[in-house]
């Protein structure tokens, strides 16, 4: 899976799972009182009150989200996959890439592998983190590496010309890794056990389907 820009998960077989509107709601509230802080006096008791209620607006977003990472990380391990392949020292990368360093989205993130990694690990279930270096920029088809500006929602092959959702193709490219990098520890005993991953259509079709209330059909990507 991807930690994406368009969604907030994106799987390589085609699952976009939205970011919750509260997600990208509470930003805006966040910075519009931070805003209001900064305005008022300092030691005024107006500005302690606006600090007071950022601290509410944080824990209740905190608890909101911490609620909704619960849910998505069940549902995945719920969903039949043997394993996970998410990218290490995603949010490092971020910072460093992106410049969204210090967003509550990447606190998001952060909670999100750590649940996901905990409850897959008691169902023991694998995760498995590769090297995140040109995930998004590498093609998933041929191998090329271009560059991907931000604003670019779909990546568009120079080379063999495939044209695909850049988060799905970012997924794509981390499951590849994944692949190789189990392949090395089933190479020392155990055999490599096959998985096939729930097509976008039978995502929709399954009604029991763990991910079922996660899927945005319209901003969905079918391979
Ligand atoms: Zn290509």
């Amino acid at each position: 899976m991807d930690l994406g820009l368009n969604s907030f998960i994106a799987l390589s077989g085609g699952t976009k799972i939205q970011k919750p509107k509260f997600m990208r709601e509470k930003r805006k509230r966040i910075a519009r009182w931070q805003r209001i802080i900064a305005r008022r006096n300092k030691g005024s008791k107006r500005r302690e009150k606006a600090k007071e209620r950022l601290q509410i607006i944080y824990e209740h977003s905190k608890n909101q989200s911490n609620d909704y990472l619960h849910k998505l990380s069940h549902a995945l391990v719920s969903s039949g996959y043997t394993s996970f392949v998410v990218e290490g020292l995603h949010i490092q990368n971020m910072m460093k890439d992106h410049k969204l360093a210090g967003s509550v989205q990447d606190a998001s993130w952060n909670r999100f592998i750590q649940l996901l990694s905990y409850k897959a690990e008691s169902a023991g279930l694998r995760v498995v983190k590769v090297n995140p270096r040109n995930t998004s920029k590498e093609c998933s088809n041929c191998g090329n590496v271009q560059d991907m500006p931000l604003s670019e929602r779909t990546y568009v092959c120079n080379r063999c010309g495939i044209s695909m959702d850049r988060d799905i193709n970012a997924a794509i490219n981390i499951l590849k890794r994944g692949r190789a990098g189990l392949a090395r520890i089933y190479a020392q005993g155990e055999s490599v056990r096959p998985q096939r991953e729930a097509t976008l259509d039978e995502l929709r079709t399954d009604k029991t389907h763990p991910l079922q209330n996660y899927i945005n059909a319209e901003e969905a990507h079918t391979l």
